[in-house]
C-alpha cells in the first residue's frame, strides 16, 4: 500500500470524525450543517481515493475515480456555502450559491458517464491515472473558480473584522489558500503536466489548521469535542498499528495462521486494545497536553481555591491583579468594587491610567448591562454583536457599550455578583502577545469571577464588621464617660437631697417636739382647769351661789371645747406627719354611734330636737381605732345637730352587699349650696354664713379631720344636700374585711 493510500485513509478517518463532531455539537448551526457537509465531501473523496489507489483492476480504479470525483466535485461549492455562513453572508449571495449549485449538479451527474472521465491509464508512477472527457474541463474552470473566488471573499473579510473573528478568519484563509494550492496539482497531470499531486497532504494540513482554529479561537465552539477526536484518533491509529503488526509477524512465522483464524482475533484484540488506548490517551491528554499548554489557566483554577483563605480586601485584590497579569500575560488589569453610592473604587489596578476614566465608574450602561447578562463582556465581540443585530437599539445599545469600554481600556469585562446584584468589575487589558481571548480563558474567568466575588463579598463584610467594632467600642467609651458624668451628677444631686432629707428630718423631730410640748403645755393645764371646776361644782372648797355654780358650769364647757380643740389639732399634726397609727379593733359600730348619741343628748333636748339611730336587727363587726373613729362619726353627728333647728338627725347605719357597712347622717337642717358641697373635706374650706350664724365657734376642720380618719380606715366619705334650707346628708362607707 503507497503512502498516498495511506494519507488518503487517514484523511477520510480524520473528516469523517470531525465533520461527525462538529454536527453533533451544534446542529441547529448553519455553520455547522455546512462544515459537516463539506467535510462529508472530503470524506467521500479519501475514501474512494484510498479504495482507487488499491485498485488491482483497472473496472475497480475507474469506478472508485468516479466516485472520488463524486466527492471532490461538491468541495469548493460546498466550502463556499460554510464561507458564506460563517461570515453570513448566505442571504447575500443566496442566487449566487444556488446557480454554482444547479453547475455542480449538472457535474456530479455527467460524472458517471464517459463525458466526464474516458478512461484509466498509468501516469507517472500510477497505476491507474483518469483521462478527462469532454465535461471535465468546464468543472476544472468552475473549480478554479470557486477556488479563487473563496481566497479572495476570505481575504476581503477579513481587512473589514476584527478582534477574534478577525484571528478566526485569518486561520480559515492560511487553511484554504493551503488547501487549494495542494487541490490544483491534483489536476495537473490529467493534462499531462508531470507535478505528482500533493491535494490530499494539503487537505490534512487543512484540517489541521481548521482544528486549531477550532480550538484556539473558538472557531465553532467545539474544543472538547476535538480534544475527543483528537483521542479517538489516536487510539483508532494504534489500535491499526497492533493489527498490521500482527500481520506482519505472522507472515513471518514459518507457518502462518490461517486468515481465516487470525482475522477475527485480531478484531477481537483491536476491540479491546481499543478501549485501553482510548483511556490511556484520555490520560495523557488530560494531564499533558492541557498542562502544558494552558499551564496558565491551572493556575487561575488553582488561584481561586487560595482566595477563600484571605479576608482583606486589598491583598486579595492585589493577588487576583497580579496574578492575572502575570499568568495570562496582559497589559493591564484593575479591580473595581462598587460602594454604596453607586461609585467604583479602585482596590487594586496595574496598567490603567487612572485619568483615562477608570477611576470615575460609577453605575452607568456598562455596569447594567453586566449584572443584566451576567456574562464576561469581550469588548471585540461587541463588534461582531453589532454587526449581527438588525434591531436599531439594540445597535446603539452595542455601541454605547463600546464607547463605554473604550473609555476605560476595558478588553474585557468580568462582572462580579453577589446574590444577582452586581458588587463589582474585574477589567482587563489586552494580551501582551496580541492573542484574543479564547473560549477556555473565558469560561476560567468566569469561574474565578464567582470565586473573586464570594471571596471579595467576605473580606468587604469582614472590614465593615471590623470597622463597626471599633466604631462599636468609640461609641461605648464616650457612652461610659457620659454615664460616668451623670452618675456624678446624680451623686452630688443625692448628696444635696440626702442633706435635705436630714434638715427635714431634723425639722420633722423639732415639730414632733412642738406637739409634745403643746400637748403637754395646753392639755396639760386644760385638764387640771376641768378638774378644778369639777370639784368645785360638787362643793369640795363650800358651796358656791346659784349664779356662781351657772357661771362655773359655762366655764366647765368651754374648757371641755378647748380640751376638744386641742385634741383635733394633735390629730391633724398626727394625720400629717404620718404619726396617725390606728389602733385597730374589733368593735360593733352601733355601740359607737349609741354613745355618741349619748354624749350629745343634752343638747339635742336643749334644742327641742331629735337625734335617732336607725339599724338593722345585726350588724358585722368592723375593724377600727376606737376612739379615732368615734371622733370622726361624733363631727358629723354633731354637725347635724349644730345646724338643725327644726326636725332633727337621724344615722342610718346599712349593710351593704360588697362587703362594707354605709352609715347615713341624715338632718333636716339649714342645707348646704353646691359650692359649699365642693371642698367640704378640704382643709381650706370656708364656712357658710348660715354656719357662722348658728355656731359662731366654728372651726371649718372638723369634717376634715373626719374625712382623713375615714380615708385611713379605707373608707369613703362623701355628702349632699337638696340646697339651701333644706338639710344635708353625710355618707360614710367602711368595709367590713
Ligand atoms: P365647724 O366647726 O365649722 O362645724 P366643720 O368642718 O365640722 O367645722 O364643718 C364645716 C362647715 O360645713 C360648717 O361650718 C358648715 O358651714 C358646713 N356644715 C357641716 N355640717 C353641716 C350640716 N349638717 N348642715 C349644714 N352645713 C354643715
Amino acid at each position: 500500500m503507497g503512502f498516498y493510500a495511506i494519507i488518503a485513509l487517514l484523511n477520510a478517518i480524520i473528516s469523517s470524525i470531525l465533520g461527525l463532531f462538529v454536527f453533533l455539537k451544534n446542529k441547529k448551526s448553519l455553520v455547522n450543517r455546512t462544515f459537516s457537509l463539506f467535510c462529508l465531501a472530503i470524506a467521500v473523496w479519501s475514501y474512494s481515493y484510498f479504495f482507487w489507489q488499491i485498485a488491482i483492476t483497472q473496472e475497480k480504479a475507474l469506478f472508485w475515480s468516479r466516485v472520488l470525483m463524486a466527492g471532490a466535485i461538491f468541495i469548493p461549492i460546498g466550502y463556499l456555502y460554510f464561507l458564506f455562513a460563517l461570515t453570513k453572508k448566505i442571504k447575500e449571495k443566496g442566487r449566487f450559491l444556488n446557480t454554482s449549485y444547479l453547475i455542480f449538479i449538472f457535474f456530479f451527474l455527467s460524472n458517471f458517464t464517459p463525458l466526464f472521465i474516458k478512461n484509466v491509464v498509468p501516469k507517472l508512477g500510477f497505476p491507474f491515472w483518469p483521462n478527462p472527457g469532454i465535461l471535465y474541463h468546464p468543472f476544472i474552470l468552475a473549480w478554479l473558480f470557486c477556488a479563487f473566488y473563496s481566497v479572495y471573499f476570505l481575504a476581503k473579510e477579513i481587512t473589514i473584522s476584527t478582534g477574534i473573528r478577525r484571528a478566526q478568519l485569518k486561520y480559515v484563509f492560511i487553511a484554504t489558500v493551503i488547501g487549494y494550492s495542494g487541490g490544483i496539482t491534483n489536476y495537473l497531470l490529467w493534462y499531462d503536466i508531470p507535478v505528482p499531486p500533493i491535494g490530499n497532504w494539503a487537505i490534512s494540513l487543512y484540517l489541521v489548521i481548521i482544528a486549531y482554529a477550532i480550538v484556539k479561537y473558538r472557531l465553532m465552539n467545539i474544543r472538547i469535542a476535538i480534544g475527543r477526536m483528537a483521542i479517538y484518533i489516536f487510539s483508532f491509529l494504534s489500535v491499526i498499528g497492533i493489527s498490521f503488526s500482527l500481520v506482519s509477524l505472522n507472515n513471518r512465522l514459518l507457518q502462518p495462521i490461517s486468515f481465516n483464524i487470525l482475522g477475527p482475533s485480531i478484531i477481537v484484540i483491536a476491540v479491546l486494545f481499543f478501549q485501553f488506548f482510548f483511556r490511556l490517551f484520555e490520560k495523557l491528554a488530560s494531564r499533558y497536553f492541557y498542562y502544558t499548554f494552558y499551564s496558565y489557566q491551572k493556575v487561575i483554577g488553582d488561584l481561586g481555591k487560595k482566595l477563600n483563605k484571605i479576608l482583606n480586601l486589598k491583598r486579595l485584590s492585589s493577588l487576583i491583579v497580579d496574578t492575572l497579569i502575570k499568568t495570562m500575560q496582559l497589559d493591564r488589569t484593575v479591580v473595581l468594587m462598587r460602594e454604596e453610592s453607586g461609585h467604583y473604587a479602585i482596590l487594586r489596578n496595574i496598567g490603567f491610567k487612572e485619568e483615562n476614566g477608570i477611576s470615575l465608574v460609577k453605575d452607568n450602561f456598562l455596569t447594567k448591562y453586566l449584572e443584566r447578562t451576567k456574562k464576561p463582556l469581550v469588548y471585540e465581540e461587541l463588534f461582531l454583536a453589532q454587526k449581527e443585530t438588525v434591531f436599531k437599539k439594540e445597535k446603539e445599545n452595542l455601541e454605547k457599550l463600546q464607547e463605554n469600554m473604550k473609555k476605560i481600556e476595558a478588553n474585557l469585562c468580568l462582572p462580579l455578583f453577589r446574590e444577582d446584584k452586581i458588587i463589582g468589575v474585574i477589567v482587563l487589558g489586552r494580551k501582551i502577545s496580541g492573542d484574543p481571548y479564547s473560549q477556555e480563558d473565558i469560561e476560567l474567568l468566569t469561574t474565578l469571577s464567582t470565586q473573586a466575588s464570594v471571596a471579595l463579598d467576605n473580606a468587604r463584610l469582614y472590614e465593615k464588621i471590623q470597622d463597626l467594632s471599633e466604631n462599636l467600642q468609640e461609641k461605648v467609651d464616650q457612652q461610659t464617660r457620659e454615664l460616668k458624668e451623670a452618675y456624678e451628677k446624680v451623686n452630688k444631686s443625692y448628696q444635696i437631697e440626702k442633706k435635705a432629707h436630714q434638715e427635714l428630718k431634723h425639722l420633722d423631730e423639732a415639730k414632733n417636739q412642738f406637739i409634745m410640748a403643746t400637748q403637754h403645755h395646753l392639755r396639760t393645764p386644760l385638764t387640771i382647769m376641768k378638774g378644778y371646776v369639777s370639784m368645785i361644782l360638787e362643793g369640795d372648797y363650800g358651796k358656791a351661789n346659784r349664779e356662781t355654780r351657772k357661771k362655773l358650769v359655762f366655764f366647765q364647757q368651754s374648757t371641755e371645747k378647748l380640751i376638744r380643740l386641742v385634741n383635733e389639732f394633735l390629730d391633724i399634726s398626727q394625720f400629717k406627719v404620718g404619726k396617725g397609727v390606728l389602733n385597730l379593733q374589733k368593735v360593733k359600730i352601733e355601740d359607737l354611734v349609741r354613745e355618741i348619741i349619748k354624749e350629745i343628748k343634752p343638747e339635742v333636748e336643749n334644742k327641742g330636737i331629735y337625734l335617732k339611730l336607725e339599724k338593722p336587727a345585726s350588724l358585722p363587726f368592723v375593724q377600727i381605732d376606737p376612739s379615732k373613729f368615734k371622733e370622726a362619726i361624733y363631727n358629723i353627728v354633731d354637725n347635724g345637730v349644730k345646724y338643725t333647728e327644726k326636725g332633727g338627725v337621724i344615722v342610718n347605719i346599712k349593710r351593704q352587699k360588697a362587703g362594707t357597712i354605709l352609715i347615713v347622717v341624715k338632718d333636716t337642717g339649714i342645707g348646704m349650696s353646691k359650692e359649699e358641697l365642693d371642698g367640704l373635706f378640704e382643709e381650706t374650706f370656708e364656712r357658710s354664713k348660715g354656719a357662722k350664724k348658728l355656731y359662731a365657734l366654728g372651726r371649718g376642720i372638723g369634717l376634715y379631720i373626719a374625712s382623713n380618719i375615714i380615708k385611713a380606715h379605707r373608707g369613703k366619705i362623701w355628702a349632699g344636700s337638696p340646697g339651701k334650707s333644706k338639710g344635708s346628708t353625710f355618707y360614710i362607707e367602711l368595709p367590713t374585711k
